[in-house]
């Protein structure tokens, strides 16, 4: 029988490989360097005494309330899950169902606003009344927006998502390819005071997809759930198999190029705050975008009048 190599740290065998350093980590140990990791990223910000966490009820994000939960009492702070149910048939009734369950276990508040009660239709609707939008780019619009409502609602001023290593990287390769500058800073919008936007922070992003999968499966809390049926649509799934090949012959890039991307968006960041790239707010709903009519609006615009129903926002 071959000897299955040992953790680093202790005499457990290990069941996790950091190919970039060579660490073998057992699942004891792998746990704790995940907390320690998310520990560090948070104090890299002010934190306020409540924290919503961007709860989906998928995978990262229920890996991420569970850390934060360990985490609650070293980093004085309260958590609160915030979820948005998008409305698509056979696929979030059960990840809805699952989210409770998972608040119930970490005896986290949990908050849920949909499509339906916010713009007048779930996204099935949306995407069955308009053809020629792309279901990830409209649920991306609209579940941001939903989520500022909720976190408003709520009194909550920063979100914690669960945005891992991997998730970075990709999303830097994407913008790159596109040449797409603002979107860069998109997903940071709202530093402090400066717009009606909570603060994004992202706790995994030193975490890679396999260490924040085996943290969740350690914890006990993952069930498995249907994939979104919009998702083959996802141009991500191209960028991911391109860096998975990278990361195959050249061990760290991905955390390499997640690194890159922190770079760039501060850079952005700072230049957006110093006013080269301001914030308007929307003619129609007052939320802060970089047109005069946001890009909620003139998409649910659009979808209005091709169903003939008139605005509820
Ligand atoms: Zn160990
Ligand atoms: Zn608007």
């Amino acid at each position: 029988m071959v000897d299955r190599p040992r953790c680093a740290f202790c005499a457990e065998h290990a069941i996790f490989i950091d190919r970039a350093s060579g660490l073998h980590l057992c699942g004891t140990h792998l746990k704790r360097s995940v907390e320690e990791r998310v520990f560090l990223e948070m104090q890299m910000h002010t934190l306020p005494p409540t924290l919503g966490v961007a709860f989906s009820g998928g995978k990262d994000s229920t890996a991420l309330l569970a850390a934060l939960t360990a985490l609650q009492k070293r980093l004085r702070i309260q958590i609160i899950a915030l979820t948005v149910d998008e409305g698509i048939a056979g696929y979030r009734e059960d990840t809805i169902s699952h989210a409770k369950w998972v608040c119930q276990t970490l005896h986290i508040p949990h908050k849920i606003i949909s499509f339906k009660e916010l713009f007048g239709w779930n996204l099935d609707e949306m995407i069955s009344a308009s053809c020629t939008i792309h279901a990830c780019t409209v649920c991306g619009i609209f579940r941001r927006r939903a989520l500022e409502v909720l976190a408003e609602r709520e009194g909550v001023h920063t979100i914690a998502t669960g945005h891992n290593q991997n998730d970075a990287a990709q999303t830097f390769l994407m913008n790159l390819f596109s040449a797409d500058l603002k979107k860069m800073v998109a997903g940071s919008f709202g530093t402090p005071g400066s717009s009606r936007f909570s603060k994004r922070i992202k706790p995994f992003s030193t975490v890679s997809e396999r260490e924040v999968t085996l943290y969740g499966v350690l914890c006990n809390l993952f069930k498995e759930l249907v994939e979104c049926p919009y998702a083959h649509q996802a141009v991500r799934g191209e960028v991911r198999s391109l860096l998975s090949e990278l990361e195959l012959h050249r061990p760290g890039t991905i955390a390499h190029t997640a690194a890159c991307e922190r770079a760039v968006r501060t850079e952005l960041l700072a230049r957006r705050s110093s006013g080269i790239i301001p914030l308007v707010p929307c003619s129609i709903c007052g939320w802060p975008g970089s047109h005069a009519v946001c890009q909620v609006c003139t998409t649910l615009e659009k979808i209005n009048q091709r169903v003939q129903r008139p605005s509820v926002l």
